[in-house]
Parts: structure tokens; C-alpha cells; sequence
């Protein structure tokens, strides 16, 4: 299906990807008795509205993290989901004129307007911690806590499609430079995220648009000790208009020259526990 402002894609059983005008990317999820929404994209035009085209389910709405382009729905719903170490960000980032920037940079065929970005409105959150279960009804989706990109960073394990959503906790240009835990920490993350290795196949992310294989974890986890070593390629990069190093040396397309997957955008002053301390 295809709107002014969102495109979906069935991906697999009952599970419908949803692009918003910048590529950024949040699922439906359908059991027998309702429907998850995971993540809220950006809020430009209305991501409620082309839901409920989709599903006569009720539908609630789980944000892996509280960023500009995955929490605009939440104004629109008027609740959701979400860790609480997330829920500050939905105040500090989620104004309108952010996510509105957003969109403006990502989205090639730009038409936005101000008036299209769903306003910022009063929010009831409730919160999920690591364990939590979502029950749809025949199908259950499982909270995993990755606190890394964000310190409240979740990720939602759907052992019925093998398949893990994963928002940004790890991909081919993980951001761990404008925020979120050290990289000590992000691994010690990642562990936890590998020790449910045998439930999932691959992972579903907030960008890119296609699945990216298990693999990327164990290899993450393998770049956080080349940074900690000091071993990784400390490949200068820039991204929002900030500089950081690459664990990887890897193209604009942010493919790595090496075959691998995974990558880490860091900073040198975000390495250890105690370089980053606990908001
Ligand atoms: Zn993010």
C-alpha cells in the first residue's frame, strides 16, 4: 500500500513494514487479538490513519527508542510503550521542527510541510523493562533490553517469525556517539541480545529496508572489543554534521570494504563506564 507519506510491505506472516518519507521504518505486528505496533516513524503525515487501513485490530503502539524518526506516532496514539530510561527523550527530542528536519534531510522527493508533521501532544507512557511479554493472542512478542544507541534501547523478539525488530541497536552505522551508554556497555548489551541467538534468524531494523542476518551481532560484539583494544580501523567519519571514528572502514553507502556487516560509529571520549555515566 502506498499514501502520500507512507509505503508497506508485507514481510512475512501477518507482519507489514512501514516506510515513512525518509526511509525510516517501524511493524505491524498481528496476532489473533490485536495488533503492535513497533515504533512510530517521524510523524509526517498521519502513520495512525494508514494503520488502521491495514488492520481492523486494536493496535498498540512499542517504541524501541525515544529518536525523532521512530516516536511521532506516540502523539497521535496518545500512549505507548516504553523503557524508561527513554521516556526523557520523548520531551527532548520529539518537538515537531526535529522530526520535521529529519524528513527534510532524509527524504529525496520532498514535499513536506510544516502543517503535515503531527503536533507534539500529551503522551501516556507505560513502561516495559527487559522480560516483558506482549501478547497478541496466539503470538507473543518478547522485550530485550539492548541499552547502547539509547540507555532505554529495546528490541522485540518474535520467536513465532524468528525474526528479531531491532530499531537502531545495531546495523550497518551504529550510533554511538550522540548519546546512549559507553561502548563498554553497548557490549555487555549485545551479550545479552546473543544469548537469545537461537530464537531468531535475522533482525528487522529501523533503516535500510531489508533484513540483515544474525550474524551482525557477534560481530558488533567483536568491533566493541577491537575499540576497547584500541585494534579497530578508526576510520574517520562524519555523520549530522558531527565526526566520528568507524570501527570499520566502509563506503558512503555504509558497506564495509571487508564483507562484514556490522559497524560502530564511536567517539574516543565514550569508551568506558566511567567516561559515560548513567543519566
Ligand atoms: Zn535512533
Amino acid at each position: 500500500m502506498k499514501s502520500r507519506f507512507f509505503t508497506s510491505e508485507k514481510i512475512m506472516d501477518n507482519v507489514t513494514m512501514i516506510a515513512g518519507l525518509a526511509g525510516e521504518l517501524c511493524y505491524l505486528v498481528e496476532g489473533r487479538e490485536k495488533a503492535l505496533l513497533v515504533d512510530g516513524l517521524s510523524g509526517a503525515g498521519s502513520l495512525k490513519a494508514f494503520v488502521r487501513e491495514l488492520t481492523d485490530m486494536p493496535v498498540e503502539l512499542v517504541l524501541t527508542h525515544s529518536h525523532p524518526d521512530h516516536m511521532g506516532a506516540a502523539f497521535e496514539y496518545g500512549r505507548c510503550f516504553i523503557h524508561p530510561d527513554d521516556i526523557p527523550g520523548l520531551y527532548e527530542a520529539g518537538d515537531a521542527e526535529r522530526r520535521y528536519d529529519f524528513v527534510r534531510a532524509g527524504a529525496k522527493d520532498f514535499t513536506l510541510r510544516m502543517e503535515d508533521v503531527i503536533p507534539c501532544a500529551p503522551v501516556r507512557t507505560l513502561p516495559v523493562r527487559d522480560g516483558y511479554i506482549f501478547d497478541l493472542g496466539g503470538r507473543s512478542l518478547e522485550v530485550i533490553a539492548v541499552p547502547g544507541h539509547t540507555w532505554g534501547h529495546i528490541v522485540l523478539l518474535d520467536r513465532s517469525a524468528r525474526a528479531v525488530y531491532s530499531g537502531d541497536a545495531v546495523n550497518c552505522n551504529t550510533l554511538m556517539f550522540l548519546g546512549g551508554t559507553s561502548i563498554e556497555e553497548y557490549r555487555e548489551s549485545l551479550l545479552h541480545l546473543q544469548s537469545f541467538e537461537s530464537a531468531y534468524d535475522v533482525l528487522w531494523g529501523g533503516h535500510g529496508g531489508v533484513s540483515v542476518p544474525k550474524r551482525i551481532v557477534p560481530e558488533a560484539i567483536g568491533l566493541c572489543e577491537e575499540i576497547m583494544a584500541g585494534t579497530d580501523q578508526k576510520a574517520p567519519g562524519e555523520f549530522m554534521g558531527r565526526t566520528a571514528f568507524y570501527a570499520r572502514e566502509k563506503d558512503e553507502a555504509f558497506r564495509r570494504y571487508d564483507g562484514g556487516i556490522a559497524n560502530i560509529a564511536y567517539s574516543t571520549d565514550r569508551i568506558w563506564k566511567n567516561q559515560v555515566p548513567r543519566p
